[in-house]
């Protein structure tokens, strides 16, 4: 065990390791979920890009955000792949790259009401399950140390106080912010409050995540935090006791 309580798998090839990151919008899960990824030699991949990809065909087909049913037909004639890119992932729907389209705010809005449906849910969970399936993933959304991956060998929840990731989310978005920051740390909160609240799979840290608040933490900070974290659960700290 290590100090804190953890178990230590020893050993662990990190090309083998799946390294779960969950967290609310804005906490800086990208970012760190990239780096990680770089810095181990893993596969990132970014599976709200995925719910991102799915309601933007609903959308396209002018279809109901709220229907489970046509939303479940839909999900059986649609094909989403993600792929490694140079700073995102690439996003495949159907085959068509769509990388470009899905982070504005109506897709936005879209994915985070598509995503609390049990069966668009079961659906994206199996698709996760596959793509992690060989190991030597970094996988980030809202339910992967939970549901996706309750086996990780990693698992980081990645926090910060609601204001401090709306204005970091405003300050990336720089002048293609349409909207105040306030807007912005609404739109968040309204996110954030349907993923908590849905009945299947909400936001909430496994029982063994390791907590990361970065609310008072700059990048480098909580960059060489996660680090750390990876290499003590992955056995690889020189420092080990
Ligand atoms: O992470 P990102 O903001 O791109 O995710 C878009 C939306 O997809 C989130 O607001 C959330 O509702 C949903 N999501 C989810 N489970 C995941 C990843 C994302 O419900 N594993």
């Amino acid at each position: 065990m290590s100090p804190d309580g953890s178990p230590v798998r020893a050993g662990l090839l990190p090309e083998r390791a799946i390294i779960a990151i969950d967290g609310p919008a804005g906490a800086g899960k990208s970012t760190i979920a990239r780096h990680l990824a770089r810095h181990f030699g893993l596969l990132n991949l970014e599976t709200g890009a995925m719910y991102r990809a799915f309601a933007l065909k609903v959308l396209r087909k002018g279809l109901p955000l709220d229907e489970c049913g046509v939303l479940e037909a839909l999900a059986a004639e649609t094909t989403i792949r993600l792929e490694p890119g140079d700073d995102e992932n690439r996003v495949l729907l159907d085959g068509e790259d769509v990388t470009g389209q899905i982070r504005n705010p109506t897709v936005t809005d879209a994915a985070s009401r598509v995503s609390v449906f049990p069966a668009i849910r079961a659906w994206m969970v199996r698709m996760q399950q596959q793509m992690g399936a060989n190991g030597g993933v970094v996988m980030e959304g809202r339910d992967i140390g939970t549901v996706v991956f309750p086996h990780a060998d990693v698992k980081i929840f990645l926090d910060a106080a609601p204001e401090v990731r709306g204005q970091r989310r405003f300050d990336q978005l720089g002048p293609k912010a349409a909207a105040q920051p306030e807007e912005v740390i609404r739109e968040l909160h309204k996110r954030d409050e349907r993923d908590r609240n849905r009945a299947d799979s909400p936001l909430r840290p496994a029982p063994d995540a390791v907590l990361l608040d970065s609310t008072c933490m700059t990048l480098d900070e909580v960059v060489k935090a996660a680090e750390n974290i990876v290499e003590k659960r992955l056995g690889l700290a020189e420092s080990m006791p």
